[in-house]
């Protein structure tokens, strides 16, 4: 494991607190932009773009942006878009390496820049 990747013990706790934080504001009925999803490259370059208009820790406004849910998104194919599945999700840390959002997920979560 590279330095950059190792956690340390404090890390792990100020994202816990964050990760229950960001819960708390999907429960309490944060409007995100669930749809349309961003599927094409120039509907994620416009997504990617709006993301890094942002600051680093305006952690909601990234949120309302990607449209993140509490629950797996049911894509029209079948598909079942979840952090778990999504290849940017850092399991052990439970964490999303998307440089543009680089916030701690719970794995069924989901937002409209799920990639497998
Ligand atoms: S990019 Fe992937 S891991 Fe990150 S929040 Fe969206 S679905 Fe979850």
């Amino acid at each position: 494991m590279a330095e950059k990747d190792v956690v340390t013990p404090e890390q792990l706790e100020a994202d816990k607190s964050l990760r229950e934080h960001l819960q708390l504001l999907l429960e309490n009925g944060l409007k995100t932009e669930i749809e349309p999803r961003a599927y094409t490259h120039d509907e994620i370059i416009a997504v990617i773009a709006r993301l890094q208009s942002l600051k680093e820790d305006d952690y909601e406004k990234k949120m309302v942006i990607t449209g993140f849910t509490l629950t797996p998104y049911m894509a029209s194919d079948d598909d079942e878009q979840a952090c778990e599945t999504c290849m940017y999700y850092r399991v052990h840390q439970k964490y999303c390496e998307l440089p543009e959002l680089m916030l701690p997920v719970e794995a069924e979560w989901s937002c409209t820049l799920w990639r497998i």
